[in-house]
Order: C-alpha cells, then structure tokens, then sequence
C-alpha cells in the first residue's frame, strides 16, 4: 500500500465528525451514506481535474501516485504497493488489479507464479495441475519507460479505473482469471522532467517538442538498453519483483513511435529472431499481436502495422527480457503526437515514411491491411488504441489461462530438464584468481539480480572446456550460435580450483544464461541495393567479454558435484566479501594518482541532450571518481586550466557540440553550443597542459579543429563496404603505454558505429589497434578489412598537454566494464605531468 493518506478524506472526516456532532438522531442511517459515498470509485476527471489523454493536460507523477493512492483505498479491486526509489528518489509503485478475493490472496498466487517458474519445486504431475488449476494468469503492462512517449502513463489511471468499475460479464470475468500488474511509469523522474517541461513550453513555439534534457538522470532513452545488465536502480526494482516474485506469463512494454509512419505496431516482430527465444514464446507473441490487431479493426481503428521494424534479436528491453525468462513480451508503439499537442499528419508524410517491413504508410499490404486517412492525431487516439490493446491482453489471458500457466511451467520444466547432449555447454565458469574482482563481483551479481542461480565451488573440480570464446571466427557458413557447431578438444581434464563461481545450464533460466555467455553472431542480412540492414538495437552484448571477465563453457566434470562442493550464493554482498572487495560505495578510487593533488575532471555536458554523456556520469559515479559538469557557456568563457587537469568529450557528434540545437524553437539558453570560440579555448586548454578526452563521436572535434594528424579511414564509407552496429571487437594494446600497462595485451571493445583512425606522424602515440586477427568477438561486422590493424586509442601530444582519443565507446552504456580501466588509465597519466 502506499501510505499517504489524502487530505480530501481527513476533510471529509471532520464535516462527519461534525455532522455526527449536530445530528445524533440520524447518526446510523447518515454513516451508512457516507460509508458509500468515502467508498465510491473517484474518476480520474474527480482528482485531476481533467481526462486523462486530453488534449494539453499532462499528470505529473504526484498527480499520478495520488489517484492510484485513492483507487487502492477506494476499489477492493486494486491495491498499491511501492516498489523502491527512482534514481532521482521518487516512490516507484506497481498497482496489482484482479477480483477482490484475488487481491485478499495475493501471496498465494505469488507462491504458486514461483513454483510454476521452477518445476525443481513441484513434486508431482497432481501438484502441477493442481497449481494450473488454481493459478492465476499474471499479466504486468508497464507504461511510458520513454517518458516522451508520455501518454501510456495517463492511459493508465483510466485503465485502471475502469477495471475497478466495470460490472459487465467480461471484465469480471478477466479480473477473476488475471492478476494484472499495472507500472504506471518504471521511470517516475521522467514522467516529471517532461510534465514541468511540457507546462512550461504550452503556448510558446516549443510546445510539444522533446524537453533538452535527458528523461533519466543517466541513461535518457537508453533506460530501455538495461535488462540485462541492470545498472539503474529503476530496471533493478522491476527486475525484482517480476523475476524473484511474481513471473508474469505476459509483459506488455507500451511505447510509442515516430508520427508519420503507421499509427500502431504491434507483434509479430521482424527478423532475425534470436536462436535462444524458444519457438513456442514467439508464437504466442504472435497470437497476443494478432488478437490485438483484430481488436482494433473490429473497434474501427486504422493504420495497424505487424511484422516490421521491431525485432526480437537483442536481448536488453522490457519486452525482450520476458522471453529469457519464459514468458511473453509484448510491445506496442503508437504513433506520437507532441507530447500531449495534436498534430495534423498529411498524406506526403505518409507517403514518404518507410521502414523495413514497410515500404510507405499508405498502401495496403497483408501486414497493413488497413491504412489510417491523414488528418488529426490526438493523444486520445493514441490512448484509445492502448486501451484496446491492453483489454485484448487481458481477454486472452483470462480466456486462455490454463494454457498460458502450463506453457509457462513447460517451458520452465524443459530447461531444467534438457537431456545431455556431448559437445554442448552444461555450465560456464568465472575461474578465481582472475584479477577482475570488480568486474567478476558485476557480472555474478547481474546474473543474481536477474533470477540466475550461480554456484561458488568450495572444493576443486577437473573439467573439460568447451572452445574458448578467442577462438570463435566469423566465417558466414558457420550457423548461429557457433556454440553447437565448433566440436571442442574433450581430451584433457583441467583443475578448477576453489573458490571459482559456476553457473549451471539445467535450471530455469537455461536460455538466458546462452544468450548472455554465446558470442552472438548475427546473420548476414543486406537489403536489395548490398547495404546492410540495420538491426534493431546492437548485434552483440556478450557479458563476460563486455565486462572483459574470461568465462569459459564446461562441457564435461569428472567428479560427480555434491552439495558439499558448491554454495548458492545469495546476493552481492557475499560475493564482494568472497573477493575481499569493500562494499559498494566505499570511497576507493580506480585511479592510480601519484600525486597528493587529486585531479580535476570536467565531464563536457553539452546542449543536446547526450545518452552517452549520461552514462559517463554514470560510470564515473559508480566507480566514485569525482567531476563537475562542464556546460557549453563555461567552455567559451574559457580559462579552463584554472579548473580542470582533464575535460571529458563524450561521443557526440561535431555538430551537435560546436552548434548546439540551432533551432529557434528552443529556448535561447538551450540553443547554443560551445562554437568555435569554445573548441579554440578547450585547444588553448590542452596547449597549456591539460588533458582531452574524447570518446569515438567526439574525436572528429578535436582532430577537425585542433588540426591533429589522424584520419577516420572509416568516414563516407557506405554500409555496402563496412558496417558494424554495435558488436565487440579485439583490441590489441601497446603495453608500452601507461594507458594500457596495467591491462592484458588483448581486450575487448565496443564498437557502435564508431571511428578507426590512421596516421603517418610519428609523433602520434598509438595505445591500441583493432586486431588484425579474430577481430570480430560477437555481433556483426562487415567489411573486417577495411577495420583491421588501424588504430582504436591513440595519444597526441599538443603544446604542453595531449588529447587522449578513443575511436570506439570504452563505457557503452555502463556496460563494457573491459575498457573502463582506460579511462582512468588515461587521467592518472595526466597526473604525473
Ligand atoms: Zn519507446
């Protein structure tokens, strides 16, 4: 529950007391009425004083947390509980919604949603249809993780009111067979930047545009890149409670897309699948789409797409996180008006918006059957169709609820149960004695928090490894997942010692576990004119190559494994106590500094909102490395050598830092970005011995304006000759350099997109190369030529200071916890100058 009480209800209990006071005789028959009247269900119009979805209204999340704090007193159909702190320190809530004698026994479904998720716990074929058969389908629907995509958080107060007060057979039936779980935003602190932003801007030539600011602290749109990796505290909550507690059958992720391309997707989603999402998942994503899709014709909607854009091959979001652990997810993207200001959509625009699975907007296709007619688009059509996809959910989770529950086990019981087969991983292995602790300490907790068992060996063990992830190539006759085709040398039995971590296969979360360790490898897919199509989100994320830990697959043990060699370890804390590491946010800090002076870092914070320079605040305070923000005004003040020892550029592009957004719809303050007065004092900066760091992006800045002797080889190249969306590279170092004495010769990079540069000057100091052999880890990289020997850090002196270059992104996304040694690799050098 949440704990507020209302100030409207503590009035009303005082005119009551008063009423009592003046009027004893009719005291009984008055308090009856009022026991009605406190308990009738408040509209949504009765606290916000309009309806949601409104043309130019916007709840903030007080607003929002209050009437679901009223509903839960009110509706004996919903209860509210909390589920932890934003980032920010906002209340995150979830509101559970289901008949009453659902909600009054709710720890006995949860107890049977945890035994459905791990048949170790079910005993017999009788205790699994008894569990079917009283079990309840649990569906979670989240709104708005992108807070600009702002209408799924107003739909849900109505959404959920009218579960609360609907008295037709259908819904009373839903609610006797469902268990909703309704997020109304999983990123409060943005529900907030874009209501104080959109009040502020009503009326004026910047309503309805993107606020300029990141919608979360750090990560923006990229709170939706997290679910494996679980770095903010928002993806943490939720990842608790549907992962440890409550195993949601159906995840529905409510988005919304750009404004002149179809006015709804839904699922089926568009290839390539991912090799780890068992069949059965995306057929019933399929069924749930459809069902949707039917729903909204049937209810007269246009425009609804299906099988396009949108894939299931990256693993990281809200909706694709459910299918790593059994269940179905299920995304739906509306087309957006601005924020919450109608747009007028002309069929021009229609014409001209493609995507892949769709080659314009206005003709008729089988997976566009119906095309909308251009006109007006208001936030109320957006939440009109949510509600009615929302509804359709829920209509096939009650109708259809013994099938989803067995599914659900099914699924669960076969991973569990998978029979041995030779050459195939039966476990990976982070051994001890890595000297990565920090990073073996990350990835054993990602896997805890996200529901996967990990074992810690109290006892040595002898056995065989599958093929080292080095050894993987790229060769484009090799299937997916190379895991299954390579035969590994079974010959010798290896020591593994005590005190390393095993994470076994036979359990639940089988294929979460291969899609995290496998290096991906993404099929070669290029559109009719030889350029590469795009993939959705990137191409590779292995975690233990990110996090640069080695984590070989076991194919065989010798000695049988009793208990007495393993312990199921519980949280971080144990493991960080196991590795002799202080517990998080202890004051120590990565930067070996040799002197007394501790250095001062500015982290360039630009006028565009910069996902990439949100996640190296990030990083920096995870690691608590201490900086100020450098904004575009104080860099063309300049004399910036009286505050900083080293300036951070985070990946952006030249123009977005040197203009700024130039245009004039945006507030003057917001315009501007640091110009060329401001790249000529940041070279004045390095000139009088400070030091410059750029991040892949940025570097065009630096070797443009400061006229360093580099060159991207990989610039105006088209996607037909090179191409590489987010994948994990080989990097060789050059130990020789301080930057990179402390780390192995080889390591892992992340490139997105990203630079290689090239140089005849001697005076250039190269720190890294992407390799020339097996350079491609896990992904999807084209034209490996064009990439191969050229260089990925690089050092050039200037005046009395240097410009510390990286050409790929050392902290992606706080992920690549790898190449983060780097970075402060690259200040602690600034230190002894
Ligand atoms: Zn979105």
């Amino acid at each position: 529950m949440v704990g507020m009480i209302s100030y409207r209800y503590v009035l009303i209990g005082l005119s009551a007391l008063l009423f009592l006071a003046i009027a004893p005789n009719n005291a009984i028959a008055q308090t009856t009425s009022r026991t009605a009247r406190l308990t009738a269900i408040p509209s949504p119009k009765s606290v916000l004083g309009f309806d949601p979805g409104d043309d130019r209204t916007i709840a903030d999340w007080n607003q929002i947390t209050e009437y679901f704090s009223r509903l839960d007193k009110a509706s004996d159909r919903v209860v509210v509980k909390p589920l932890g702190q934003s980032t920010l320190k906002r209340p995150m809530i979830v509101a559970f919604i289901s008949a009453r004698e659902n909600i009054l026994a709710l720890d006995k479904y949860k107890e049977i949603q945890q035994r459905l998720a791990d048949p170790r716990k079910v005993s017999a074929t009788l205790q699994r249809d008894r569990l079917i058969a009283n079990g309840k389908t649990v569906v979670a629907i989240s709104c708005s993780i992108h807070s600009t995509e702002i209408v799924a958080s107003q739909m849900s107060m109505q959404l959920a009111y009218d579960l609360a007060t609907a008295q037709d057979v259908e819904t009373r039936e839903i609610l006797q067979n469902t268990i909703l779980l309704l997020i109304p935003s999983p990123n409060p602190d943005g529900v907030d930047i874009v209501a104080n932003w959109y009040r502020k801007s009503l009326g004026t030539p910047s309503e309805g545009r993107e606020p300029p600011e990141l919608y979360h602290h750090y990560a923006g749109h990229d709170d939706n890149r997290d679910w494996f990796m679980l770095n903010l505290k928002e993806t943490q909550h939720i990842t608790r409670l549907f992962w440890h507690e409550w195993f949601p059958e159906i995840v529905y992720d409510v988005h919304q897309q750009g404004s002149n391309g179809s006015r709804f997707f839904i699922p089926p989603f568009y290839d390539p699948p991912n090799p780890n999402i068992d069949p059965l998942l995306l057929r019933q994503v399929g069924l749930i789409g459809h069902k949707i899709a039917a729903d909204l014709q049937g209810a007269g909607f246009k425009g609804v797409l299906t099988n396009a854009l949108y894939d299931t091959w990256w693993h990281g979001g809200f909706r694709t996180a459910p299918y790593f652990h059994n269940s179905i997810g299920i995304l739906s993207e509306a087309a957006s008006a601005r924020l919450m200001t109608p747009i007028t959509v002309t069929p021009d625009q229609l014409a001209r918006s493609s995507t892949r699975g769709m080659r314009n907007a206005i003709e008729a296709t089988t997976n566009f059957p119906d095309p909308w007619t251009p006109g007006i688009w208001r936030p109320r059509n957006i939440m009109d169709m949510e509600l009615v996809a929302s509804r359709a959910i829920l209509s096939l989770a009650s109708k259809y609820r013994t099938n989803y529950l067995s599914n659900f086990y099914e699924l669960n019981r076969r991973n569990v149960e998978e029979p041995f087969q030779p050459n195939q991983p039966i476990a990976y292995l982070v051994p001890a004695g890595l000297s990565r602790d920090e990073a073996v300490a990350k990835l054993v907790s990602s896997l805890m928090d996200q529901g996967v068992e990990v074992f810690r060996l109290d006892a040595e063990l002898h056995v065989s490894y599958g093929p080292q992830l080095l050894q993987r190539t790229n060769s484009v006759s090799e299937k997916l997942g190379t895991y299954r085709t390579i035969v590994a040398n079974t010959a010798s039995m290896q020591e593994v010692p005590a005190g390393s971590y095993i994470i076994f296969l036979a359990q639940p979360q089988r294929k979460n576990i291969l899609a995290l360790f496998e290096p991906q490898t993404y099929p070669n897919r290029l559109t009719a004119n030889g350029e590469a199509e795009r993939p959705y989100d990137v191409a590779g994320w292995t975690l233990p190559l990110q996090l640069g830990v080695e984590a070989p697959a076991i194919l065989s043990i010798r000695e049988p494994v009793e208990a007495r060699k393993l312990t199921l370890l519980k949280n971080e804390n144990e493991v960080r106590a196991d590795l002799a590491l202080p517990l998080r946010n202890s004051e120590a800090s990565p930067i070996r500094n040799p002197t007394a002076r501790p250095i001062r870092i500015g982290i360039y914070k630009g006028p565009v909102a910069n996902m990439d320079e949100g996640w190296t605040r990030y990083v920096f305070d995870t690691f608590n490395v201490p900086y100020s923000s450098l904004l575009s005004d104080e860099v063309k003040q300049g004399n910036l050598n009286s505050r900083f020892d080293v300036i951070v550029l985070p990946s952006q592009r030249s123009r977005d830092v040197t203009e700024g957004n130039p245009s004039s719809n945006v507030p003057a303050d917001r315009t501007q970005g640091m110009g060329e007065n401001g790249a000529s004092n940041l070279k004045e900066f390095v000139n009088s011995g400070g030091t410059l760091i750029c991040f892949d992006g940025s570097c065009e800045l630096a070797i443009k304006q400061f006229n360093l002797p580099l060159k991207n080889v990989l610039e105006g190249l088209r996607s037909s000759d090179f191409y590489c969306p987010g994948s994990i590279l080989t990097l060789d170092l050059e130990n020789k350099s301080p930057i990179a004495s402390t780390l192995p010769s080889t390591l892992s990079g992340y490139f997105i997109n990203s630079s290689a540069f090239a140089t005849t000057d001697p005076s250039v100091r190269v720190i890294a190369r992407y390799a020339k052999d097996n350079l491609l880890r896990s992904g999807w990289l084209l034209g490996e030529d064009k990439l191969r020997g050229q260089i990925a850090l690089a050092e050039v002196p200037l005046g009395k200071g240097r410009v510390v270059l990286f050409a790929f992104r050392p902290q992606h996304r706080g992920q690549t916890w790898a190449t983060i040694p780097l970075i402060w690799n690259s200040m602690a050098a600034s230190a002894t100058r």
